[in-house]
């Protein structure tokens, strides 16, 4: 092991990272000291590293318990690409594979090593686990995703149960927990469960500040605006449905449209699910639809982007689900399609279930989503809030704080709606409130004799939406409180109290007509972005040699940085954060050939061209159009360009078209012969100009539908103007 003068020129040698993220450096130190760790941790919040930077600074090797053999294999190869001396062990390996890595483990050879809990706790595994504590020395067990040892968490696995046995077999052994479940009880279940001793407790802020929440009101043709999300968006995806019938409608439709899609659900084969998660976290293909059941498997640390197209049944599988985005810490987008239509299904679901007492629960829990959804509050306050964490708000990166409704004074409607609530002695909800304060005539209100109140009918000047707005303003703001055992009834607090003593006044952020919500704006230039995906593709090239994911290359945010700062020599090339010594020595001179090949193709493009990017960007072209006639001026066909950019060739043919429409320079000859372009403007004069299937078929199918939509561009273009 070489010496470090300090942790963080460890964390440069192994990993290639400057500084630890938060958290990571003091859990880093608390488990050199040999102690018990539970680390709570978002997504993306780098909790891996806690325990690999330990394993490698400590003498012996420390024992990974992950739930996930799929991922195994990718996670091995990212340390390896370190210079990591890390194995797995499953059963997806040959008797020989098995037999040759527990030498080499032996031999005291291997630092990190992978298994899944029934393995490891196997008859056949335990003899050879005493021989590797007696020979080598196990430095610590690392427990991912620990929340599985608990009924409480959200994805019980009972094989997690025996390894309670590890402290008993193994006393002086530290055992790390890790986990991304924010809950109390499944929390101290973990404790309790590996019989954790005094161990020291992390947890981070569950805030994610590079992920923008998004809420748009479903449209009726909700597809569409699903295919346009999508087009909006870069870079992999994850679309969220309810049933697997959409999930297999929506995955159709979009690999017609041109987008690469894939399936993922339950009722899928192993086979088939295993495979299209792997084309996935590959980028073999660029968007996944998948059902909320099998979230835990889709793990890619360069997700860009997650929509919900139907409705989450609860704010923590959202947090969950959408947290799955930008993992590596890059910007990343979560937007979920709110519609009335998913709300009443998702009703109908609960209704079916034959225990009352969970009923009540799910119709709770439906209500913080739509809260949420509704809500005109920092989508960040309102998660971070259902987790018992405070957040100021304003973070400047939702839809809400980007595009904030108006804020107005509303003190006197407060009180009016607290007094009802005293009036109503703090026994009612939001519903039965309102009701009474716009002098409501049903059974509910006269069988409580609440007609009577003074505040009956105090409140008929505003209408019921506009109640519940002021309501679950007050809520989020925590001018008011809610019980959560059973029916939900409102109780005041102090702050409330204030407000009618008019001690205390009320603003809300109040809804005007609807908006329409852009995503997150991501300012980049045009050159960086499309030296970024040259090297996209390079790094595409390398992991498809080792058949590996090209996340266990490098990360994206490493690409991103390198796209800007186009390192020219292997020595600002391991200035990358990110950049291992070993990865230099691996990749460097790849990498560092590619970008000065691009800053020469661009220095040549240059001196014929004159600049026009920033131009054409006016003239409305989309950005992934732009790039796609960056490569066709560079003298690309539609072949080269779909294969460099990942993108079918009918959708590049698509971007030429937008742009001949908007009079951009495409060379159409370059892309159509004379005499082709020539029969299809004969066809399009004969039966019209309105279906490329007829116009196909007219030509008597000679001419592909690529061509033709080229060509009908420049047509409609002519005779446009
Ligand atoms: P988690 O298991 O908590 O979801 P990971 O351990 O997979 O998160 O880390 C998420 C991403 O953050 C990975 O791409 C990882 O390489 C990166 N990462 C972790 N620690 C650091 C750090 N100190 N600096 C930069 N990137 C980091
Ligand atoms: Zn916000």
């Amino acid at each position: 092991m070489p010496q470090f003068f300090s942790l963080e020129e460890a964390l440069k040698y192994y990993f290639g990272y400057e500084t630890f993220r938060p958290g990571q450096r003091q859990i880093v130190e608390t488990a050199l000291q040999n102690r018990d760790l539970l680390i709570l941790m978002p997504t993306g919040g780098g909790k891996s590293l806690c325990f690999q930077l330990p394993a490698l600074l400590k003498p012996g090797l420390t024992v990974v318990v992950s739930p996930l053999i799929s991922l195994m294999q990718d996670q091995v190869a990212a340390l390896r690409n370190n210079g990591i001396a890390a194995t797995f062990i499953n059963s997806s390996l040959g008797r020989e594979q098995v037999r040759s890595r527990e030498a080499a483990i032996l031999q005291g050879k291997v630092k990190l090593l992978y298994i899944a809990p029934e393995r490891l706790l196997g008859e056949r595994f335990l003899p050879f686990l005493e021989q590797l504590h007696s020979n080598v020395g196990i430095s610590a067990f690392a427990i991912d995703e620990a929340h599985c040892i608990s009924q409480w968490g959200h994805d019980f696995r009972p094989e997690y149960r025996q390894l309670r046995q590890l402290r008993q077999l193994y006393n002086g052994v530290p055992v790390l927990a890790l986990t991304a479940t924010a809950t109390k009880v499944v929390r101290e279940d973990i404790i309790q469960q590996l019989a954790l001793r005094q161990p020291d407790v992390h947890i981070a802020s569950f805030n994610r500040p590079n992920l923008y929440y998004d809420v748009q009101p479903k449209q009726k043709q909700s597809y569409f605006q699903l295919l346009k999300l999508v087009k909006q968006n870069e870079g992999a995806g994850i679309v969220y449905c309810l049933s697997r019938k959409k999930v297999e409608e929506i995955a159709f439709r979009l690999e017609k449209d041109g987008i690469a899609a894939l399936p993922y659900h339950a009722g899928m084969s192993d086979e088939d699910r295993t495979n299209n998660q792997t084309r996935f976290i590959r980028d073999d293909v660029r968007i996944i639809v998948a059902t909320i059941a099998f979230g835990m498997g889709i793990d890619k640390p360069d997700v860009r982007f997650v929509i919900h197209y139907n409705l989450p049944r609860n704010l923590e599988g959202y947090y969950q689900e959408s947290g799955r985005a930008g993992r590596d810490g890059e910007p990343a987008n979560c937007t979920l399609l709110f519609g009335f239509g998913d709300l009443k299904t998702i009703e109908y679901l609960i209704e079916q279930k034959p225990d009352v007492r969970e009923q009540k629960v799910a119709i709770q829990q439906l209500r913080k989503v739509v809260d949420y959804a509704e809500g005109t509050d920092c989508r960040r306050k309102i998660q971070l809030s259902y987790f018992g964490e405070r957040f100021g708000g304003n973070c400047g990166n939702c839809d809400n704080c980007r595009h904030p409704k108006p804020i107005e004074d509303w003190t006197i409607e407060a009180q009016k709606f607290l007094s009802c609530v005293v009036r109503c002695q703090e026994r009612f909800g939001v519903k039965h409130i309102i009701d009474v304060l716009r002098g409501a005539n049903n059974k509910k209100v006269e069988q409580y004799g609440h007609h009577l109140l003074s505040t009956y009918g105090i409140g008929r000047e505003k209408s019921a939406d506009q109640w519940k707005m002021l309501a679950r303003s007050l809520l989020h703001q925590g001018l008011l409180d809610e019980t959560t055992d059973g029916y939900r009834t409102l109780k005041l607090n102090d702050r409330s109290r204030e407000i009618l003593k008019s001690q205390r006044s009320v603003e809300i952020p109040v809804e005007t007509t609807v908006t329409t919500k852009v995503l997150a704006e991501n300012p980049k230039s045009i050159e960086a972005e499309i030296l970024f995906q040259r090297l996209r593709s390079l790094r595409k090239q390398i992991a498809d040699e080792q058949s590996v994911a090209p996340y266990a290359i490098l990360g994206d945010s490493s690409l991103k940085l390198m796209s800007r700062q186009r390192p020219q020599t292997l020595e600002e090339f391991e200035k990358i954060s990110g950049i291992s010594p070993h990865k230099k020595d691996l990749y460097g001179a790849r990498f560092v050939s590619e970008i000065e090949q691009h800053i020469k193709e661009q220095a040549q493009h240059l001196s014929t061209e004159s600049n026009f990017l920033p131009e054409l960007e006016s003239k409305g072209a989309s950005y992934t159009q732009l790039l796609t006639l960056n490569l066709h001026q560079q003298g690309l066909s539609l072949e080269e360009i779909s294969a460099s950019r990942q993108l079918r060739v009918s959708t590049i043919a698509t971007h030429l078209a937008e742009l001949i429409a908007l009079n951009l320079p495409v060379d159409l000859e370059r892309l159509v012969s004379q005499s082709r372009q020539e029969a299809i403007v004969k066809a399009i004069e004969a039966v019209g100009v309105d279906s490329l299937k007829i116009i196909h078929e007219h030509l008597g199918e000679q001419c592909g539908y690529e061509e033709i939509k080229l060509v009908r561009a420049w047509w409609l273009h002519q005779h446009q103007n």
